[in-house]
């Protein structure tokens, strides 16, 4: 997003792997003792290296993440959102088998030693999904973090913010850019995958792109020091390619680009500046689209959202003042809007100065205004928090603003599940509860098509068949 100054607030630790191993030490004491003690040391040194490494193994497999359950798991709950066609079936049931969903209905079949887990008055519905989220940010200054901060230390907060995201509900999620940490998500995303920590099924893309001098550059810093910016230069249409077959190299699902910014408002006028041409986002999207990836941009304002509209990007986020043609493309491609109101609210909310904290609520105003024209231009929404520079684990409050400013609470929940496992690219796979789906379920008190804050309060996490809060 943008630069600003906030608190820091600090992550909160967790138990590792790697402290668990410390427990093997008197292993390790015993083979020297042999070694100095014992003529037949080689054998019995193999032996116990061997012991060592199997108890390794176990010390390391207890370290991760749990597998999903043998047995068949029947989740049962008053309330259970049929999210495609917008209904609550009452009581409802779904039976998991191994990592996926077998069946769902009012009453499902108990296989024999199924585990029945009885959720009492709450509403079952799909995992969340959040499309637009920053993993290597924290609250506190973006740029000094991403300044003083070393690579190493961050990436340990990453897992840290994966781990609260999963805890919130969020089961599936979007990095867009580590600002500054390069391609250290690639190992963030392939842990979670391996089940070494806890974190929801990530899309990510490495670095952001971005213009010399452009919206993530680092100005305003001493040019003798060499500031570097948050984001990777490219600079036409030719270095685009070359920044995107690197980061796919590295491991990227996706790339973003920022397309526009800074934002200003100038007696009443909104105003911001492009960086790349259509013709460059569209050598951007057909190579993306080489390898079967995609390009998301953050971008507001004209001509940079009609740029990117006519390209064929998958996502314009944060989204504001796009005009007619913009909104009609948009329709027409199925180019989803990413509003992120939860960071322009907590913008708002925690500026340094009363001067731009009125700023960030007049732009938070435009926004508004600009979301209810958007919803009823029929533009294709996803839900995206910007969440990084605000709380991980906190960023349910986007699908209470999405209804405060125009959207029924079906429809915003249809927007972050169905749009978002398509903008994500598990359609068919995530953000519904029908047998064949991966096994991604939270529940939560109440019903969210009448109280959308509730999901604000997630109390039962499941992921793959996974349960990671109950
Ligand atoms: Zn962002």
């Amino acid at each position: 997003m943008t630069t600003r100054n906030f608190r820091p607030v600090c992550g909160r630790g967790g138990t590792s792997a790697a402290e668990a191993v410390i427990e093997n030490r008197p292993l390790i004491v015993a083979l020297k003792r042999c070694a100095t003690q014992n003529p037949t040391f080689p054998t019995q040194a193999f032996l116990l290296l061997t012991l060592f490494l199997f108890c390794l193994l176990i010390v390391v497999a207890r370290g991760q993440t749990p597998a999903a359950a043998p047995h068949p798991i029947v989740l049962h709950a008053a309330r259970l959102l049929d999210v495609k066609n917008g209904h609550m079936i009452k009581p409802g049931e779904m039976l998991v088998q191994g990592e996926r969903i077998v069946e769902v209905r009012s009453s499902v079949s108990r296989p024999p030693g199924a585990e029945v887990i009885d959720l009492g008055d709450r509403t079952l519905l799909p995992g969340l999904i959040d499309a637009h989220i920053h993993l290597f940010l924290h609250p506190g200054a973006e740029d000094l973090q991403t300044v003083e901060e070393s690579v190493p230390q961050r990436t340990i907060l990453a897992t840290l913010a994966a781990r609260n995201d999963l805890m919130a509900g969020f089961t599936a999620e979007r990095d867009m850019g580590t600002e500054g940490a390069g391609s250290a998500d690639t190992a963030v995303r392939n842990a979670i995958n391996e089940g070494l920590i806890p974190g929801p099924r990530l899309r990510i893309s490495g670095n952001a792109v971005n213009i010399l001098g452009g919206h993530e550059d680092a100005i305003g810093y001493n040019p003798e020091q060499h500031v570097l910016p948050n984001a990777t230069y490219a600079n036409n249409a030719d270095e685009l390619v070359a920044v995107l077959r690197q980061q796919f190299k590295e491991g990227a699902d996706f790339t973003k680009i920022y397309e526009t910014g800074p934002d200003r408002i100038r007696e009443g006028k909104f105003t911001t500046v492009y960086q790349y041409t259509e013709a460059q986002l569209e050598a951007a999207v057909k190579e993306a689209a080489r390898v079967g990836k995609r390009i998301a941009v953050h971008a507001t304002g004209e001509p940079g959202t009609l740029f990117a509209a006519q390209a064929g990007v998958a996502s314009i986020d944060h989204a504001n003042q796009l005009a007619d043609e913009t909104m009609r493309l948009m329709k027409e491609k199925q180019i989803f809007a990413v509003p992120t109101f939860t960071i322009f609210e907590y913008f708002s909310e925690h500026a340094p100065t009363a001067a731009q904290a009125a700023r960030e609520r007049e732009m938070l105003e435009v926004k508004i205004q600009d979301f209810k024209k958007q919803v009823a231009a029929g533009v294709p929404m996803a839900v995206g928090s910007d969440v990084g520079p605000f709380p991980h684990g906190t960023q349910a409050r986007e699908f209470v603003l999405m209804v405060k400013y125009g959207m029924s609470p079906l429809a915003v929940l249809q927007a972050d599940l169905l749009n978002g496992a398509k903008l994500l690219g598990w359609d068919g796979q995530i953000g519904a509860l029908e047998p064949g789906y991966l096994a991604d379920a939270v529940a939560v008190p109440g019903d969210p098509l009448e109280d959308i804050g509730v999901l604000e309060n997630v109390s039962f996490v499941m992921k793959g068949g996974v349960i990671y809060k109950k």
